[in-house]
């Protein structure tokens, strides 16, 4: 038996000699993928919806972070998220994670980011509604709401088990240092270390911060090579139907952002995401506005309808069908982030188009002149009146 033979034949439970081969990273992909996972294994699908909007979460004054993690939602186990509203002054403290890298979009108001980088490189940007940011795992930031308006914007962590309330945040770490080491590390007296905050701040609240970012206490201004700022609101989208339109940003548009990609899918009302799965990532949705009935399809005739509206997260493991329908009177705008920065997916119409007439007359047990009006090129998203309209090849982008 050759190497390749005995591999496939065995699958997950390859020699040893034949796992060491493969790069850590893929092992771990194998080892995932290939185990049953007892939440997904019941007789019926579980819940992919959570109320994120309607949850209690963390508030200090104006300020507040409401999360969902598999605590919440239990399948959502690739990817966690948080809802965050910083008021005028209000700033979420110098922090770190780790153990996730982390994708926002901002919904509304504006706001600041200073980040570093391991080689010491670091940026401040600031953001306005539609902006994305990405800051790679391990990496210490800050996010400061700029002007006198409320600033909301959704994180997404690239791990579900990842709480946002478990941050690596500075106030917490100095306030749990000896003081003589203080007074050793950055030479103030230990008298100004007794005032500092003795537990973590979190959010921290001060003055409204200038509109143009100062200069660094380093008295340097450096530019990271890697930015963590895209516009992607402001970009045409990349797929634009009668039945609505989508802007998508992975690794490609966006070099940083290696381990995300996001979308924001708008949904005219009637119009349909069509049937697809995602090959290479699980997907994690929070509805902007509207009202929109997800489908999930999980083998063993076990499929789940869940209506989502504003506020709502939702989310799609690896593999599992899934489409997105409007429902409501209004347009419906979704944020969706994929844990993998290389975007893949299968669409339904793609799939039946790329097989023989006879195959699928036979695989449908119907004739030929029913096959004939399949749809011959993608439908990515219907209108109301159905696949009509499509025709736009869609290169990926
Ligand atoms: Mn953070
Ligand atoms: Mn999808």
């Amino acid at each position: 038996m050759s190497d390749t033979t005995r591999r496939g034949f065995l699958g997950a439970a390859a020699t040893a000699a034949g796992l060491a081969a493969i790069p850590t990273a893929a092992r771990a992909d194998i080892g995932a993928v290939n185990k049953p996972d007892p939440l997904l294994d019941g007789e019926d699908l579980p819940t992919f919806r959570f109320a994120l909007e309607e949850s209690e979460g963390k508030v200090i004054g104006g300020n507040s972070a409401r999360e969902a993690t598999v605590k919440q939602l239990p399948i959502s186990k690739g990817l966690a998220g948080v809802s965050m509203r910083l008021e005028p002054g209000g700033m979420r403290e110098l922090h770190w994670h780790a153990t996730a890298a982390e994708w926002a979009y901002v919904i509304e108001g504006r706001c600041r980011t200073t980040v570093i980088a391991p080689g010491g490189d670091s940026e401040t940007n600031d953001f306005e509604p539609g902006d994305i940011w990405y800051f790679p795992r391990g990496h210490g930031h800050s996010i400061q709401a700029l002007g006198d308006k409320l600033c909301h914007f959704v994180l997404v962590f690239d791990n579900g088990y990842f709480s946002e309330f478990g941050t690596f945040s500075v106030t917490d770490w100095i306030g749990h240092t000896p003081k003589s080491l203080l007074v050793k590390n950055l030479g103030l007296p230990e008298a100004v270390f007794a005032k500092f905050p003795k537990e973590e701040v979190y959010f921290a609240r001060g003055k409204v911060p200038p509109e143009e970012p100062a200069s660094l206490h380093q008295g340097k201004l450096r530019t990271s090579p890697d930015t963590h700022k895209f516009r992607m609101i402001a970009q045409e989208p990349n797929s634009t139907h009668k039945g609505g339109r989508e802007w998508r940003v992975g690794q490609n548009r966006f070099p940083i952002s290696k381990t995300i990609t996001g979308v924001i899918l708008e949904l005219e009302p009637g119009g349909l995401r069509e049937l697809h799965w995602h090959p290479n990532a699980d997907e994690w949705q929070y509805i902007i506005r509207g009202k929109v009935d997800v489908t999930m399809f999980g083998s063993h005739g076990r499929h789940r309808i869940e209506t989502l509206t504003k506020g709502d997260v939702g989310y799609i493991p690896t593999g599992y069908g899934h489409s997105v329908e409007n429902k409501g009177e209004e347009t419906a705008r979704l944020l969706i982030a994929f844990n993998n920065g290389h975007y893949e997916a299968i669409d339904l119409s793609v799939w039946l188009a790329s097989n023989p007439d006879y195959l699928l007359r036979d695989n449908f047990e119907t004739t030929d002149a029913v096959v004939k009006e399949l749809p011959k090129q993608r439908v990515f998203i219907a209108s109301k009146d159905g696949p009509g309209g499509r025709g736009e090849p869609n290169p990926p982008r």
